[in-house]
């Protein structure tokens, strides 16, 4: 197994409800180390960059209302097989079939306000971090 990077982000609904914390010891409880952290309010543009791939889905204008009406929290999380990891912590998309004891299956309201949201793979981690992380802000431990 290899260590990799993930871009997890603790979306608007979960960070309004003071929900940070409890997501974040997941992660670490899990063993997970967070190398970067930040708090954005998305804009518009950036939230329908972020969710292109999604463009022609119906339900991308409810997306990218969610994701800008309130700040997120981006974080690149660092371990072994990190991504594969973070999803299993996060559940399943749709917090009706996300099983108790992941993030969506305790905190998620609907398949759109579904609390976090985890790179899927090692190109989309990459590109993902790189929209909100310059190389400067990751801080790994071996540093
Ligand atoms: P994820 O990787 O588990 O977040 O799922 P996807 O990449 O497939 O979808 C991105 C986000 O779009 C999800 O986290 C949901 O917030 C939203 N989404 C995906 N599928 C649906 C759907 O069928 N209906 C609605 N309303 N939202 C969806």
């Amino acid at each position: 197994m290899a260590v990799e990077r993930t871009l997890s982000i603790i979306k608007p609904g979960a960070v309004a409800k003071n929900l940070i914390g409890k997501i974040i010891t997941r992660f670490e409880e899990e063993g997970l180390q967070i190398i970067a952290a930040r708090m954005i309010h998305l804009t518009p543009e950036q939230a329908q960059a972020f969710y292109a791939v999604h463009r022609e889905r119906p339900f991308y204008p409810e997306l990218v209302a969610y994701m800008t009406e309130s700040p997120i929290i981006a974080l690149v999380l660092e371990g072994e097989n990190a991504i594969a990891r973070n999803r299993d912590l996060m559940g399943a998309t749709d917090p009706s079939k996300a099983m108790p004891g992941t993030i969506r299956g305790d905190f998620a309201k609907s398949i759109t306000r579904n609390t976090v949201h985890g790179s899927d793979a090692p190109e989309t981690a990459a590109t993902e971090i790189a929209f909100f992380f310059s190389q400067a802000d990751l801080c790994p431990r071996a540093c």
